[in-house]
């Protein structure tokens, strides 16, 4: 089943629940009212940080505008840079970039937050953020086994919106709006393109939401999209309590990259509806250290504040973030703002993706170089997407080495060899 129900406009908020099952709490909600009126905007726009380098960048690039304005999300969410024009003033475009996007159309424009675009170098266009941001001709080449749908997304949707591949959990695309839009996403088809095949809107949420009423093995929903989080406050808030009512729903996860490259996004007043919706958690996509902003430590902080659990999901990019001496810096910070390294994933055969992918080996060779040497914690899952809908499918180094007899061989982070008692097992026999 197709997700295209409705074309045309965004989702409004809803004007009221549409049905009485919306579980708030009027304490937690009494609680909003009150730290919303608290703290009033201006002042919690001038207590968010802004890092030296981005101050720099916003006086030079938007000599206009005030702390209070580039700490707001919707300044931020409407001034992106989505234009040629735009992109040629903050960036020096090569030849290449330009030709790009320019001839560039339909979903996945370009689309970079003021604030992401502060984090890129204006001048370097193998800048890794830039590089994950700004498109290059290579899109436009079609490699082998790529597809537009890579994950057979289509094909396991269930109802508008709703991917259901596992037995007990389910993906549900909430929105076609990202903040930013990244080069080798794998919902490419999907984002970044009203008035295109896919659109959402309230009415899709309630046949989405019908269908997880009528499927109680469902107990695990993963909000992504697009990125939920750029939707506003009201309808966050009405969705989540909605999927909260569901009695068999026990668990709701975000997917998310609003809180890197759109911090500002995470307010005292969305921390304080998320909180009324727990277990809540969160997966965030994180993709390079230089992300890892003053800004950054603001929102992951306020995530975590919340008593959120956050868990991090990087795709694997050449030439950008396959290398150990990046990674390894990006888990150990990830770690220090109490994000634990979740994912590290191949990067999906998505049309036009070959300058990003690396082979397999290169994503085990990093979870080599992690695995040991140092904390357990900071070292993710490697895994590949099959293509074709096969789900997520675990890669991991070989510890086991062979069998002596009763004794398993097992190979440790240094290559050296150890002997376990096992007498009875059988792992390792065929090495
Ligand atoms: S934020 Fe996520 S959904 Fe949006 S373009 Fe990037 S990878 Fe795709």
């Amino acid at each position: 089943m197709s997700l295209q129900i409705a074309r045309g406009r965004d989702a409004k908020p809803p004007l009221r629940p549409l049905r009485s099952k919306q579980n708030v709490r009027p304490q937690l909600q009494e609680a909003t009212e009150q730290s919303t009126a608290a703290v009033p905007a201006k002042k919690a726009a001038l207590r968010f940080p802004v890092n030296p380098d981005t101050k720099a960048f916003y006086r030079k690039f938007y000599p206009g505008t005030s702390t209070i304005e580039w700490n707001d999300w919707r300044w931020q969410m409407r001034a992106r840079i989505r234009t040629l024009d735009e992109l040629a003033r903050i960036f020096h475009l090569s030849d290449d970039e330009y030709g790009a996007v320019k001839k560039h159309t339909g979903s996945l424009p370009v689309g970079i937050t003021p604030y992401y675009a502060s984090l890129m170098d204006p001048k370097d266009p193998r800048e890794p953020l830039r590089r994950t941001h700004v498109m290059t001709g290579e899109e436009y080449l079609r490699g082998a086994g790529e597809d537009d749908d890579p994950l057979a997304e289509d094909h396991d949707t269930a109802a508008p919106g709703i991917v259901h591949r596992y037995p007990d959990r389910v993906l549900f695309l909430t929105t076609g709006t990202c903040s930013t839009y990244c080069r080798y996403c794998t919902r490419a088809r999907v984002v970044g393109n009203p008035g295109g095949e896919y659109q959402f809107s309230v009415r899709q949420w309630e046949q989405a939401l019908a269908y997880l009423e009528d499927h109680t093995e469902v107990r695990d929903v993963l909000m992504s999209g697009g990125d939920p989080l750029t939707l506003g406050d009201d309808k966050l808030d009405w969705l989540l309590g909605r999927l909260r009512a569901i009695k068999h729903i026990e668990f709701i996860r975000i997917g998310t990259k609003v809180p890197i490259v759109l911090p500002q996004r995470i307010t005292k007043q969305l921390v304080a509806i998320l909180k009324k919706h727990h277990p809540l958690w969160m997966s965030l996509h994180f993709t390079h250290p230089h992300e890892l902003t003053d800004e950054v430590t603001e929102s992951t902080a306020r995530l975590a504040d919340a008593g959120i659990p956050l868990g991090s999901q990087t795709v694997l990019l050449k030439g950008i973030n396959d290398d150990i001496a990046v990674i390894k810096p990006l888990m150990l910070g990830l770690l220090k703002r109490r994000v634990r390294p979740y994912y590290l994933y191949q990067c999906d055969p998505i049309r036009g993706s070959a300058h990003f992918r690396t082979p397999v080996e290169k994503g085990l060779e990093i979870i080599q170089g992690l695995r040991g040497h140092t904390t357990g914690y900071a070292t993710p899952i490697f895994a590949v997407d099959a293509p074709g809908g096969g789900g997520k499918v675990q890669i991991t180094p070989d510890f086991v080495a062979g069998r002596d007899g009763d004794d398993l061989l097992l190979r440790n982070f240094e290559g050296d060899v150890y002997r376990y008692p096992d007498p009875g097992g059988t792992l390792g026999r065929d090495k």
